[in-house]
Formats: C-alpha cells, sequence, structure tokens
C-alpha cells in the first residue's frame, strides 16, 4: 500500500524529530508530516541581510558531559556535530532588576557563591533554596534519566507547590525573592500560577551549564533529520495534516490539505494538543477528554524583534540579559499594555566568525494575543498597513527602551524584522501564539497535565506540552511518548549507554 508506514509522526517540531529518530533507531518505518516548508518549528532559522537569526531557542543547558541533555543529545547521534560555543562560566544570565544588576554564573557551588555575595546575610535562605531546587530535581527520576515509578506526574508534590509561595516561605527578603526568580521569563513564569517543579527543573538546566548554537537552533533539526533519513524514515514538507482517517472505529491514517492520504495504525502528534484534536471528527472522542483538552489555558505570546545592526557596532555577549524596569520580577507577564515595554530579554547570536562583536541583536517581550486579534483573521503575509505600522510603534519602543541600557543600539539599526503572537500563531500552530504551549497550573495540575497516551487507541502526544517545554522538557517528553510504544527501560538505558 502507498504511503503506509509503521508510524506516522505530525509536525517536524523537535519533539516530532526526536520521536522519529528513537523509532527509527528501533527498526521502525517512520514518516514525518510538516506543514511548513522548513522543518523545525520553533528551533527554524532566519536570515535578515546575511545574519541568521533563531526564531526561539537561543540557548541550551546542561550540556557538559555526564549532563542530562549530553547524554541525550549523543544518543540522538548529534552532539559531536553541533557547533556549540559555552556561554560566560561568571555569567551566562545578566537581569538589571530595577536598576541592580544580578549575575547568574554556571555551576550550583557558583551559583551559591554569588548569591551570597549580593546577600550575605541570607546564607540559610540561599542555602534552603538549593536544598529544594535538589529535592525537586530528585524527585523527577525521568529528569536524571532513570526510569520514572509512575507516569504520573500530577502526583508530584513540587507540582502542586507554587513558586512564589515556595520562595516567599524561604525568605522574607523581597530583593533576594526578586533575584531567586529572576529567570522566570524562560518559563513565561506567572505568579498565580507557576510551579516550583517548573521554576527548578529550567533553573537546574541552565544553571547547571550553558550554551548557545553558533548559526542558530535549525542545525539540531536537520541533523536529527539527517539521522533519521539515514535510519530509513521520510519526513516531508509542506504537508499538513487536515485530518484523521478511520475505519471501523479504528484509526488508520491521515489526510493532508492537499488530499494526500497516509496510513498507519500508529500516530504520534507534535501539533498543539487542541490543534491535534480539531482534527478528529465529531464523535471520534468521549467529549470529557476534548473539553479538559480544549479548557487548558496557553502560556503567554511574545513580540520578538531582531535587529540588523552595522557590522561591528555590538559586542557579542556572552550572556543574555533581562531588563525588568522595577522590582517586582513577577509583574511583567501581566504587564499595562500602556506602559509596555517595562521588561526585554536581549541576546547576541552566537556567529562562526567577528567573534567579538556581532551584527544581530534579539531583543523579546511579552505580549498577549489580544493586542493583535484585530488582525487575527487576515492572510499572513497581508495584514495591511494599520498592523504594519503597530509593529513600527511597538519596535521603536522596545529599541528606546533597550537602547538605555545598550546605547551601541542607537544609530546601528540597518533593519529589523518583528515577530508577534500572530507569526507564532501561523508558523508553529500553537494557539494564540503560546510562547511555550500549554499552560501547567500548579493549583490545577489534574486538569492541566497532558500525557502521551490520548483516549484515541494508538494517538499519542509529543512535544513542549507535554510535561515541560525547551529543548530538555521536550526531549524528555520524546522518550516518554516514545516509551509508550517500545520498552522505556531499554529505552533509558540505551541513553545512559550513549
Ligand atoms: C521565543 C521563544 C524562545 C525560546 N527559547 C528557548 C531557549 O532558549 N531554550 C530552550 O530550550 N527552549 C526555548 N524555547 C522553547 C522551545 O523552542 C520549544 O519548547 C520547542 O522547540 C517546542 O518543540 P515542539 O516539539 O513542541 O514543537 P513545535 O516547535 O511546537 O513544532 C510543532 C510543529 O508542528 C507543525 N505543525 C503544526 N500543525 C501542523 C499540521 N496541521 N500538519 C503538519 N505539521 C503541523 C508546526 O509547523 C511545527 O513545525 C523558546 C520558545 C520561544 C517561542
Amino acid at each position: 500500500m502507498q504511503n503506509k508506514y509503521d508510524i506516522l509522526i505530525l509536525g517536524a517540531g523537535l519533539g516530532g524529530l526526536e520521536c522519529a529518530l528513537i523509532l527509527s533507531k528501533k527498526g521502525f518505518k517512520v514518516c514525518v508530516l510538516e506543514k511548513n516548508k522548513h522543518i523545525g518549528g520553533t528551533l527554524q532559522n532566519f536570515e535578515l541581510h546575511g545574519c541568521t537569526f533563531s526564531s526561539g531557542m537561543h540557548y541550551l543547558g546542561s550540556l557538559e558531559d555526564g549532563q542530562v541533555l549530553n547524554k541525550l543529545f549523543r544518543f540522538f547521534g548529534i552532539l559531536d556535530k553541533l557547533h556549540l560555543k559555552k556561554m560566560d562560566d561568571k555569567v551566562f544570565d545578566r537581569f538589571n532588576i530595577g536598576g541592580e544588576i544580578i549575575d547568574y554564573p554556571m555551576g550550583w557551588n557558583n551559583f551559591r557563591e554569588k548569591m551570597l555575595s549580593y546577600f550575605p546575610h541570607e546564607k540559610a535562605a540561599i542555602d534552603r533554596y538549593i536544598q529544594l531546587i535538589n529535592e525537586v530535581i530528585n524527585s523527577q527520576a525521568i529528569y536524571n534519566l532513570q526510569e520514572p515509578g509512575s507516569y504520573d506526574i500530577r502526583e508530584n508534590l513540587f507540582l502542586k507547590t507554587g513558586i512564589y509561595d515556595a520562595i516567599q516561605s524561604i525568605t522574607k527578603n523581597e530583593d533576594l525573592q526578586n533575584v531567586l526568580c529572576a529567570l522566570n521569563f524562560v518559563y513565561a513564569g506567572d505568579k498565580h500560577t507557576s510551579s516550583l517543579y517548573t521554576h527548578a527543573l529550567v533553573n537546574n538546566y541552565y544553571i547547571s551549564s550553558a550554551y548557545r548554537l553558533i548559526g542558530g537552533s535549525s542545525q539540531v533539526a536537520d541533523l536529527l533529520a539527517q539521522n533519521i533519513r539515514e535510519n530509513g524514515g521520510d519526513i516531508l514538507t509542506e504537508t499538513e495534516v487536515k485530518e484523521f482517517l478511520f475505519e471501523n472505529d479504528q484509526m488508520v491514517g491521515v489526510k493532508t490539505s492537499g488530499g494526500q492520504k497516509f496510513w498507519s495504525d500508529k500516530i504520534i502528534s507534535n501539533i498543539h494538543p487542541t490543534a491535534t484534536l480539531e482534527k478528529l471528527e465529531e464523535g471520534r472522542i468521549r467529549k470529557s477528554f476534548l473539553n479538559r483538552i480544549s479548557s487548558i489555558k496557553n502560556t503567554i505570546s511574545v513580540f520578538g524583534l531582531h535587529l540588523k545592526l552595522k557590522p561591528g557596532s555590538f559586542p557579542y555577549l556572552g550572556y543574555n540579559y533581562h531588563y525588568y524596569k522595577h522590582k517586582d520580577v513577577w509583574a511583567v507577564s501581566t504587564y499595562d499594555e500602556e506602559k509596555w515595554p517595562e521588561f526585554y530579554y536581549l541576546y547576541t547570536p552566537a556567529q562562526e566568525t567577528k567573534a567579538n562583536m556581532v551584527d544581530g541583536v534579539s531583543l523579546y517581550a511579552y505580549m498577549q494575543f489580544d493586542e493583535v486579534s484585530q488582525w487575527a483573521d487576515l492572510p499572513m503575509n497581508d495584514r495591511g498597513t494599520e498592523y504594519e505600522t503597530w509593529k513600527e510603534q511597538k519596535a521603536k519602543k522596545l529599541i528606546a527602551l533597550a537602547s538605555e541600557q545598550f546605547p551601541e543600539l542607537n544609530d546601528n539599526v540597518v533593519d529589523w524584522i518583528a515577530a508577534t503572537p500572530l507569526t507564532y500563531r501561523d508558523y508553529i500552530g500553537t494557539p494564540r501564539g503560546a510562547m511555550y504551549g500549554t499552560l501547567r497550573d500548579y493549583k490545577n495540575p489534574m486538569a492541566s497535565y497532558i500525557f502521551p497516551r490520548t483516549k484515541i487507541p494508538n494517538l499519542y502526544f509529543t512535544g513542549q506540552n507535554i510535561n515541560l517545554h525547551g529543548m530538555l522538557g521536550v526531549s524528555i517528553s520524546a522518550l516518554l511518548t516514545c516509551g509508550e510504544i517500545v520498552d522505556l527501560h531499554e529505552l533509558i538505558k540505551e541513553v545512559n549507554n550513549g
């Protein structure tokens, strides 16, 4: 039968590609169907006047020998081929919190020393914080590449604990509270919903070690794809999945927007869960499951601004820069539109050449989808002059704010390109352009966590909406998804054995 595979994978984002690689390594004939011209989802690069930017993956953590992403990348066969650049040991993330400069160094011992230098009278609180992070990490066997006792992480105590409350219980010192939570942009932190679990996994991921990818993040997707093809797998781009096909109540394949049919009785969806379930005809799935998945909220979106600068006008920074106008690091995710932006995240892409200077800079600031909803139904590349003018005003505001800390930006911007919540929605397929997919609410973990196995036999989810977002979260989710099809115990053993 034409287009018949052992396993179909819908979406060539990181999670889809990793599942395809794992399963093709195991001898399954896999096919990945991707709607875009390019694979990678938020791993995609783009060029502006010869400068390469990443659309959504700027730095990776835990890549030192023996650390978790190092082992995973080795297992995927991509570690030695990646062009990595280690960030600055002494400061990989710099925060300007209401005018106070705070640096996060790599390594927990260094982190402890640094925090003690800022807060010499808070030794007990700092030690308690580090101990707590350790407890969380150790409570999640899979993040230590050990077999999980249970897949049901919703029972994890730390998932049910808010990070805001946890830090409040550790110290009454508000400055220290803000410093310990300053990295919350990388998990779209919200004081009313974010869990200690998410905070701990993400902070540990980066504090353990932090790297950039020279030439952008698409190389991760390209290397995974190369290995999938070597294993006999197929990857088809510009192939948008529109609906699932059933025969006698059994899911048997999918149909694309071009009318092509692909057959398999096992399907992994890397597409956002709500968008996946929308492709099922009514009645195929229990209303209660559908309602639960559809009612899960998504994380906030973002305005990304990529600046092409005059050559040699901006220094390469070995760290990311997070600017908080005010001291409260939690306030920025619920920003006031009139005052926007009061926060930004700046990074310089790692380049092979001109190591000390760069000609590109990316800036990000939170943005609610509602700001762009008036243009939501207009065609992707033709949303009209009103939208273009609005984008330009936003870009100017963001550049003006960043120029206060980085005067090099003044007069050196040659051109820019902006990604809005509509861009993320349309390119990646995430509802409302959500930065990190579904929102995990510590107050409601039972309802806001999604499992790889769905209520449709042989339909599985993977990607950032399972468990955790980011390079590590998605890679762990790929293991868990594949662990529904092959022996997870064996898989984890293989990852550990390199
Ligand atoms: C601005 C930003 C910055 C980030 N920075 C970092 C960072 O520095 N470090 C880090 O670790 N993580 C970062 N992340 C998070 C990380 O990029 C994501 O968590 C991860 O890449 C998501 O992978 P995924 O497998 O869920 O796939 P996604 O990237 O969501 O890809 C899904 C794929 O499915 C495809 N698709 C959708 N619908 C269809 C359809 N109908 N048919 C076929 N294909 C379809 C899409 O086109 C896409 O290719 C960042 C994210 C953003 C948005």
